[in-house]
């Protein structure tokens, strides 16, 4: 990857024509994951657009809030997800598949019979979830075509991802207003077309001013600062106590017939947590759960 290209994302808006996009490139981010979790080489791929995807889409969020992409089916790795907040900090976690598990490259035979979704959590708000079946060999097909039905402004993404880095495009038209309706879709047609040609080592390897200008010469394109994001846990004692007393009664009960502390770690980082009964309690307290 192209030096100074690491772990940014920018904004870029069309100067001409009403159509906005994000840009995204990672390397940091994702050794970070691995480091932690350490997924075969094919699975790290498609995490990695799955990581580049949810910070895309969070690019939009107007207030605190998650976005997390997930896939979730009955095939050798039946959970993939990444999410991102306002803040831009990352996460992902697979389910790691068994030692030889067939590992495809199409996204539908490795999550299996499923469904994608793509939920927006804001704090004091109702969850926004959006589902849609895994129809396409690759998520960013999937997303776009996702977007295309739920939105009213046509959406289109490009996702790619080796065992080190991802990268993502993400073009959005708005509302006509430079131009009239009829243009904004030519316009749309054109730099759609235009962004089909991109390739994944392009996109993997070359900087964003680079790779846009190779893209749409004939376009006058702003890019905006770069803005960094990172890989950051938002888990807490109080969160993976509240999933423990989640599990319910008799199983924890069943924790603690091997000791007087249940010791866990949270999945996503590998920080360690350790509950007392008592601990637990003031957790389910606090939570709102009884515990007996
Ligand atoms: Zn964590």
């Amino acid at each position: 990857m192209a030096s100074g290209n690491r772990d940014i994302r920018q904004r870029l808006l069309f100067e001409d024509c009403d159509i906005r996009g994000e840009i995204i490139s990672l390397e940091t981010v994702l050794s970070e994951v691995y480091t932690r979790n350490p997924y075969p080489e094919v699975l790290r791929a498609h995490l990695g657009e799955f990581l580049a995807a949810a910070a895309l889409i969070s690019a939009n969020l107007k207030t605190a809030g998650t976005v997390t992409v997930q896939a979730r089916g009955d095939g050798p790795v039946p959970l993939l997800m990444a999410d991102c907040t306002d803040r831009r900090d990352l996460r992902a976690i697979a389910r790691m598949p068994e030692p030889n598990a067939p590992l495809a490259a199409d996204l539908r035979e490795l999550v299996g019979s499923g469904h994608l979704s793509v939920t927006v959590a804001l704090p004091g708000r109702q969850r926004h979830q959006g589902i849609t079946p895994l129809e396409f060999p690759r998520l960013a097909d999937c997303l776009s075509d996702y977007f295309s039905r739920s939105e009213q402004l046509p959406t289109r993404f490009w996702l790619a991802a080796d065992h080190r880095s991802a990268a993502g495009l993400l073009l959005q038209a708005l509302p006509a207003q430079l131009q009239r309706q009829d243009a904004r879709d030519r316009s749309w047609e054109e730099l759609r077309v235009l962004a089909d040609t991109l390739s994944p080592a392009e996109q993997l390897t070359l900087d964003h001013q680079t790779l846009l200008h190779r893209l749409f010469h004939t376009q006058r394109v702003r890019l905006y600062d770069p803005v960094a994001v990172r890989f950051s846990c938002s888990c807490s004692k109080t969160r993976i106590g509240s999933a423990i007393v989640a599990l319910g009664t008799d199983t924890v009960a069943e924790l603690f017939d091997t000791g007087p502390v249940i010791e866990t770690q949270c999945q996503f980082c590998h920080q360690h947590y350790s509950f007392t009964a008592e601990q637990l309690r003031a957790e389910a307290l606090g939570g709102g759960t009884s515990l007996h």
